[in-house]
């Protein structure tokens, strides 16, 4: 109906009122059948494995097994369950395992005519404009540019002229207890008050990877994205935890014993806890189901036990790799991150090493080198960005197919992490990208690189080096490493 609406107002101006009075009449004809109809939307899964099915019932078969960060167009919905497509096929799925992001529009905040590209480059074909005031739909935003719906198709505006805007009073959750809110996008603003977990903030729009929020004082605050949800998820936040079954075991569709048997797990099978209930914990399984198990019936696991891990802290010693717009070299924020993904990692059960642990110089061959003689199951390069163009941000990262390997020595790994990574608030999507870097040639084992963001844009510089941020990216990192093992069982 706003679409109608907007429609209405441009004919209005226009002054010609016979296109109008039939409008009103298509208009209403419109908004009887979309009310019957979901109006379109779209969420993205927000754990990895899960499953399609075919009807509003955990009990009817599977259709599709979902990554983590699969785009959903949402179709229709009924009680918990919403119905999507997704680009192989279509099914239905609880929307507690749906995120659906606040609507967002891209508003032209600028005194000039902004153009509307086929693609994320300024050399791409212009297809129209913004004109000053304008707003249009936002979808996401992939390499540094904003996607947008323009005349039914997806195209680009830059994302540095232009700004995100939400209209409707959609709410995102603060995830951590004592959350600065700032009276500015980044963390040279002053703190105005602190937010605690589950606190809920109407959002009114989108910077630098922080949202801009209401505060019921009236006023307007701002808080990094990546400290935020957009629901009240069990397991966002730290709480998703691994578990393996005792003995043979039967999930039930509710928590208690009185719910029906959905199916029967083997005993040792490894299952997500994503929520808990009176004694009963709601899993999914390594084939996608979901279901209800007594407490009892499961233990805790490790889900990294086993495996080693090799991080390396790119450049170090003489090579300061990216130097930050503000003078700041990436060898120290590379090694900073690794510490927090270090410690993460051992406490899922992995064991780690490092090819530094501090300021010293190692060749990039070498580093490669090293996961085969420690025997080590992956490789993972940790690095920050740096471009000519202060414009630029967003999360990347790598593997090598060049030389004749194989993808999976090092797709799989790249792919899961950043699928992890890009789930966040506030992290943006810069690829999955091939590229014959030699720390990833000159291995033998699974070995993938991460840049995290960009040291030459001075918004994503602060972000990367904020503690908060280093640490919720660590965790990221380390559900992509759990996803890759997981994935190859
Ligand atoms: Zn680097």
């Amino acid at each position: 109906m706003l679409k109608c609406l907007i429609i209405l107002n441009i004919i209005a101006k226009g002054g010609n009122m016979k296109k109008l009075k039939l409008l009103i009449f298509t208009c209403v004809i419109l908004s009887l059948s979309i009310s019957s109809v979901y109006a379109a939307t779209f969420g993205y899964s927000n754990i990895s494995g899960i499953a399609l099915h075919q009807y509003d019932d955990y009990s009817s078969p599977i259709t599709e097994i979902l990554k983590i960060r699969t785009k959903l167009k949402i179709t229709g919905e009924k009680d918990q369950w919403y119905n999507v497509k997704t680009e192989s096929g279509e099914g239905w799925i609880e929307k507690y395992f749906v995120t659906v992001p606040a609507e967002k529009y891209v508003v032209n905040n600028t005194p000039y005519k902004i153009n509307i590209r086929t693609s994320p480059a300024s050399t791409s074909k212009a297809v129209g404009q913004l004109n000053p005031g304008d707003k249009a739909k936002y979808i996401d935003t992939y390499h540094s540019w904003n996607i947008i719906e323009y005349q039914g198709n997806e195209c680009y505006t830059a994302s540095w002229l232009t700004d995100l805007e939400c209209e409707n009073s959609q709410k995102i959750y603060i995830l951590y207890d004592k959350t600065d809110i700032r009276d500015k996008a980044s963390f040279d603003g002053n703190v105005i008050v602190q937010g605690n977990r589950n606190d809920s903030y109407e959002v009114a729009g989108e910077k630098n990877g922080w949202f801009k929020i209401n505060l019921p004082n009236g006023q307007t605050g701002y808080v990094p994205g990546w400290l935020t949800g957009y629901s009240q998820n069990y397991y966002s936040g730290r709480n998703l935890s691994y578990k393996k079954t005792v003995g043979n075991l039967n999930i039930k569709s509710g928590p208690s014993i009185e719910y029906g048997n959905l199916r029967t797990l083997n005993g040792e099978s490894l299952v997500k806890v994503v929520n808990s209930e009176n004694g009963w914990d709601k899993v999914v399984c390594q084939e996608g189901n979901v279901g209800w198990c007594s407490i009892d019936s499961l233990k805790e696991t490790y889900p990294l036990s086993g495996k080693s891990i090799l991080i390396d802290p790119g450049h170090g010693g003489k090579d300061p790799g990216s130097i930050s717009c503000s003078g700041k070299y990436e060898k120290y924020v590379n090694l900073e991150t690794a510490y927090k993904l270090k410690e993460i990692l051992e406490s899922l059960g992995a064991n780690v090493y490092m090819t530094r642990d501090d300021d010293y110089y190692i060749t990039n061959k070498e580093r490669g080198r090293m996961a085969d003689n420690l025997n080590t199951d992956i490789l993972l390069s940790i690095h920050h960005n740096s471009l000519n163009n202060s414009d630029y941000f967003g999360l990347s990262t790598y593997y090598n197919t060049i030389n004749y390997k194989d993808p999976s020595y090092g797709y799989d790994l790249a792919e899961a992490i950043y699928l992890n990574a890009i789930t966040t608030n506030g992290i943006y999507r810069d690829g999955i990208l091939d590229r014959n870097y030699e720390v990833l040639r000159e291995t033998n084992t699974p070995a993938a690189l991460i840049e995290i963001g960009f040291m030459s844009n001075p918004n994503e510089e602060m972000n990367v080096h904020n503690e908060s941020f280093q640490y919720v990216i660590a965790e990221k990192i380390a559900n992509g490493i759990i996803d890759y093992f997981n994935n190859k069982n």
